[in-house]
């Protein structure tokens, strides 16, 4: 049975991941940090698509924080065997905007959107066994010079560098890999940026190989087949999920 705990599941990306491995039979922990009646509505829905679930609060940006979730979600579910590193933040800045990107906020990306998965994954390979997987919540923004901000690209380069290397030291035991969204609609991600425009956001589709932007659906189809035996000989891989942004 898998037993699976998706950080930043109260919301986006997150909830559908964790209502999917529900779908699944799974047990889900289901982790947040402020969001607490959207983490409520997650676990609705993961219990009324038959999975049993579990609410973690936890700010994963702080190491001891993080060390305790891992250990509380191996406790609640008895054992954990897939661990999905989605919780991330970022801050909208153009890229040009060089002084806008202050040392307080290189710290905080750094810490929630790249410290955050290490300390998990630390504490995870303690308690997982054999054959477990761990999944990263990357982005294209990782790949290419564009985003939300240079800090919030070079964090999710970063996570996809940490991938490889967490990678090399956890195999054979656990597999770990990332995923790297591309633009996803239906998610809270756009909250904070003072120029976004829904209509433009919708005419950016057109610039995509596939014609669409993405669905949190996508993205947690891609999360589930990289924490299942069907990629059983993948690890150290990203795997980008953005309809061909990146053969444009
Ligand atoms: P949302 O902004 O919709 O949700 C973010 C989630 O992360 C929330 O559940 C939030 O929980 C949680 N979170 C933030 N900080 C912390 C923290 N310190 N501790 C614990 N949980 C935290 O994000 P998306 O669903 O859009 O994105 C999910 C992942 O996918 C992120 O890593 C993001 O970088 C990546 N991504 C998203 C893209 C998109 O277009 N949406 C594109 C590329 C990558 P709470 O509210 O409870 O604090």
């Amino acid at each position: 049975m898998q037993k699976v705990l998706v950080t930043g599941a109260s919301v986006g990306i997150g909830r559908e991941t964790a209502v999917a491995f529900a779908k699944q039979g799974a047990r889900v922990a289901i982790n947040y940090n402020s969001s607490e009646a959207e983490a409520r509505e997650t676990l609705r829905l993961v219990e009324a698509a038959s999975g049993r679930g579990f609410l973690v609060k936890a700010d994963v940006s702080d190491e001891a924080a993080a060390t305790a979730l891992i250990r509380e979600a191996a406790r609640l579910m008895d054992g954990l065997n897939v661990l999905v590193n989605n919780a991330g933040i970022t801050r909208f800045i153009p890229f040009d905007d060089l002084d806008a990107a202050t040392a307080d906020i290189w710290d905080v990306l750094y810490k929630t959107n790249v410290e955050s998965i290490f300390f998990c994954c630390r504490e995870a390979a303690k308690v997982m066994p054999e054959g477990s997987c761990i999944v990263n919540l990357a982005s294209v923004s990782g790949m290419l010079p564009r985003g939300s901000s240079i800090p919030y690209s070079v964090s999710k380069a970063a996570i996809i560098h940490l991938t490889k290397c967490l990678a090399n030291v956890l195999s054979p035991k656990i597999r770990v890999n990332s995923v790297s969204p591309g633009v996803i609609q239906n998610t809270r991600w756009n909250a904070g940026n003072k120029n976004f425009n829904m209509d433009q956001y919708q005419s950016g589709a057109e610039a995509i190989p596939m014609k669409r932007l993405g669905e949190p659906g996508d993205i947690a189809s891609a999360i589930l087949y990289l924490a299942s035996e069907r990629s059983g000989y993948i690890t150290g891989v990203n795997l980008p999920v953005e309809g061909g942004m990146n053969v444009k």
